[in-house]
């Protein structure tokens, strides 16, 4: 088998043990990118020299018998709006064209403290809004099943890079299932911590009460890995909690006898797609064998869901993308006649279509007159949404639906109608509206061939949990082992 193709702990054991350096390995990753990427356009930018200079550094540690960290020597690719310093963050937007920022996101301080090698900011929808990678003001990002589908987004960029072996870990961010959404359509793992559970800080922020940064791996022990590495509280970001963070790897392989499972019907209704809804009814009855019970459930909020989702985080964005001026940092337009003009005119420039969109419709559900009938409103609503999962979990350990209501769709497909997009993320958008944790994990494939996954969620900060019940299916299976097959590009 192909180095690529390892999980994260099988290639560190091999560094670890100087099987392989990590220098040699960093190598054999740029080859592939450099051969593949042409047809994925995962990445914004590559690091490859400065993933050298780490790989060099960890081989220099292992060679000297030096202490190494949780990640030691493991490529990764980090979405493009989390703080990289020295390294440029583009949120995908021209607004951030030449933005280089002078300090790492907490979480990437964590990977370099853990020894991983960060090489390259992976693409995106426009500041994280989309779910199709699309929105990207650089480029648009294929699914390694079919290059002809979007990855899913908005961290398409990750989600395809662990898929096209590019990177063996990602990280990502999900404000209403940017992580869940696009793992699931890419046949990788995405997990969405508990809001609070991973710090925010050098996040570039979109919807504040929502937005969480999360993981893509090739399977479940190395999102636990991952998100032990990523997670714990921050002083910098005054949301992050001082909850313990437990050993998540530590009892993954416990077992799900007695488990109660809840069904909630309204996430297998209309809209479903009949090959996604026959994908997650078949892992079911995988967890029927292992001993689960199942309850069904009703969510009965859930169809508010979407709509207070694009209240919250429309008005949310619209507040946190004021500060793109054009004056403290990033573009700002050539020629203007005065103050309020150059305004008006870099952002005109600067942002795409979608985050204007956002930004008027966020402004507008502000605007006094209107606060009222839709911030609030969909503040309360939000409150009802919460309930119905506290409700829930008074007789239910963990609860299962799909993640995506279809399987990736074509490029260009559902890019003229927004509102058929903002669907896309039916099934994921409660758990942000709630702060729960939650799973996409591979359960089947379409008849076309393409990946399907399925969602487990917990209680808030039962992440420990979510894993166990995540690996106990991944072991019975063998979705996740299946990959794209990639041949080279003739560009
Ligand atoms: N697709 C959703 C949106 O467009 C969610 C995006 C996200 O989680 N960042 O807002």
């Amino acid at each position: 088998m192909s180095l690529l193709r390892h999980t994260a702990l099988q290639i560190k054991e091999k560094i670890i043990s100087r099987e392989i350096q990590a220098t040699k390995l960093v190598g054999q990753v740029f080859e592939w990118i450099k051969y593949i990427e042409p047809k994925i356009q995962a990445f914004i930018t590559l690091n490859e020299k400065g993933a050298l200079e780490k790989a060099a550094e960890i081989d220099k540690k292992i060679e000297n018998r030096q202490k190494v960290g949780l990640l030691a020597g493991i490529p990764i690719a980090v979405k493009d709006n989390i703080c990289t310093k020295s390294l440029n963050t583009t949120c995908a937007s021209k607004i951030l064209q030449n933005f280089i920022p002078p300090y790492d996101a907490f979480v990437v301080n964590r990977l370099k403290e853990e020894d991983a090698i960060i090489i390259g900011k992976t693409n995106l929808d426009e500041f994280a809004m989309g779910s199709s990678t699309e929105n990207s003001g650089y480029k648009i990002t294929r699914n390694p099943w079919n290059q002809n589908c979007v990855p899913g987004g908005s961290s398409g960029g990750s989600a395809a890079a662990v898929a096209a072996n590019f990177a063996f870990l990602a990280l990502g961010s999900d404000t209403g299932g940017s992580v869940r959404q696009p793992a699931a359509l890419c046949g990788v793992v995405g997990v969405k911590p508990t809001y609070g559970r991973v710090s925010r800080y050098g996040l570039i922020a979109f919807g504040s009460s929502l937005d969480q940064i999360g993981t893509f791996t090739r399977d479940v022990k190395d999102a636990a890995l991952l998100l032990h590495a990523i997670a714990g509280y921050d002083s910098y970001d005054s949301t992050s909690t001082q909850v313990s963070v437990p050993e998540y790897s530590d009892g993954i392989e416990g077992g799900t006898g007695g488990l109660r499972i809840g069904i909630p019907k309204e996430y297998f209704a209309e809209g479903l797609n009949t090959e996604v809804r026959d994908a997650v009814k078949s892992a079911l009855k995988i967890y029927e064998r292992l001993g689960a019970k199942f309850v069904e459930l009703s969510l009965p909020h859930t169809e508010y869901a979407v709509a207070v989702y694009y209240i919250i985080a429309n008005a949310e964005a619209s507040s946190n993308l004021a500060r793109y001026d054009g004056v403290k940092y990033g573009y700002r337009t050539g020629e203007s006649r005065g103050i309020i003009d150059m305004y008006c005119r870099t952002r005109s420039e600067g942002f795409g279509n979608e985050v204007k969109r956002r930004i008027m419709l966020g402004n507008y559900a502000l605007s006094s007159g209107y606060y009222d009938a839709y911030y609030l409103k969909a503040s309360k609503v939000r409150t009802l949404i919460k309930s119905d999962f506290d409700a829930a979990f008074e007789k239910v350990d963990c609860i299962i639906c799909p993640t995506s209501p279809v399987p990736a769709f074509k490029i260009g497909e559902r890019a003229n109608n927004p509102l058929e997009m903002y669907l896309s993320d039916i099934y994921t958008i409660p758990a942000n509206l709630a702060g729960i944790p939650g799973i996409s994990i591979p359960c089947g494939f379409s008849k076309a061939g393409l990946p399907i996954g399925m969602q487990i969620l917990t209680r808030h900060f039962e992440e420990k949990k979510m894993l166990q019940i995540a690996y106990a299916f991944e072991r019975e299976t063998d979705f996740h082992l299946k990959k794209p097959v990639l041949k080279g590009s003739t560009v």
